[in-house]
């Protein structure tokens, strides 16, 4: 009987420490710019955080991505800016990032901000909502690694995994077939992102200098992670 009431009551207690993690925003909540040029393996990293961190990920370039493919009067002002790797303006970045930010499981959860602040007026406006980041983490990869990985990208549009003609290549013939080229992943546009990427990355870097964790991401993704991990769990307790 009593081990059944003290059952009951651990019972009750996480019911009800389920209805306040849910209701309520954590304490300690994980809040993290993610940059690095295109490229340098942000993607995955971020796929991976979401699942051990349960944080909303909040993609610039797949929402942008998103706009165009179902053709948005914003996904169409985006277009032409992007299929020449050029920054779009940033009152359409900022506008997608309110959008997100004020969604509740953003607010619940903690935010992973991955594409964005890429200039100073980005920086200012994420200042302005009062979204202060407790890590900015640069993954830092040679040009030359980036062009490879980018040019020889590739995703499956039916999972949206992405493999790599060299070095992540598909397990079947049917899924082969099937992989689709992101428009900006060839030499030229790789070559003016990269190029667009250095000339922000100052300025941006800069205004997050007391936050900013940088780690070379010129190793497998698996040997990335338990770097970025040490970052966010330190970041996580102070
Ligand atoms: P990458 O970092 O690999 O270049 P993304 O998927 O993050 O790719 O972005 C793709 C494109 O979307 C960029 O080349 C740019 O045109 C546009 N974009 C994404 N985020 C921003 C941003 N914060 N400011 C301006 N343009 C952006």
């Amino acid at each position: 009987m009593a081990l059944k009431f003290a059952a009951g009551g651990a019972l009750a207690g996480v019911a009800a420490y389920g209805l306040y993690s849910l209701n309520q925003p954590k304490k300690y909540q994980l809040k993290m710019i993610i940059s690095g040029g295109p490229g340098s393996g942000k993607g995955t990293q971020c796929d991976l955080l979401v699942n051990k961190y349960g944080v909303k990920h909040i993609s610039t370039g797949d929402a942008l991505r998103h706009h165009v493919k179902t053709g948005t009067d914003l996904g169409r002002e985006a277009k032409a800016y992007m299929e020449r790797g050029d920054l779009v303006p940033d009152s359409l970045v900022i506008g997608i990032c309110k959008a997100e930010m004020e969604t509740k499981e953003a607010k619940q959860n903690g935010w992973l901000l991955d594409g964005m602040p890429r200039t100073k007026a980005q920086c200012d406006a994420l200042d302005t909502m009062g979204l202060v980041p407790n890590l900015f983490l640069r993954l830092d990869v040679p040009d030359e690694v980036m062009m490879d990985r980018a040019c020889g990208r590739r995703q499956d549009p039916v999972t949206r995994q992405i493999y790599h003609v060299k070095y992540k290549k598909p397990p079947t013939q049917e899924i082969e077939a099937r992989l689709v080229i992101r428009s900006d992943d060839t030499v030229e546009k790789m070559t003016n992102r990269i190029k667009q990427y250095h000339t922000n990355t100052t300025a941006v870097s800069g205004s997050y200098s007391d936050k900013l964790v940088a780690l070379d991401g010129n190793r497998a993704p698996t040997d990335v992670f338990p770097a970025v991990c040490a970052a966010v769990d330190s970041a996580l307790a102070k």
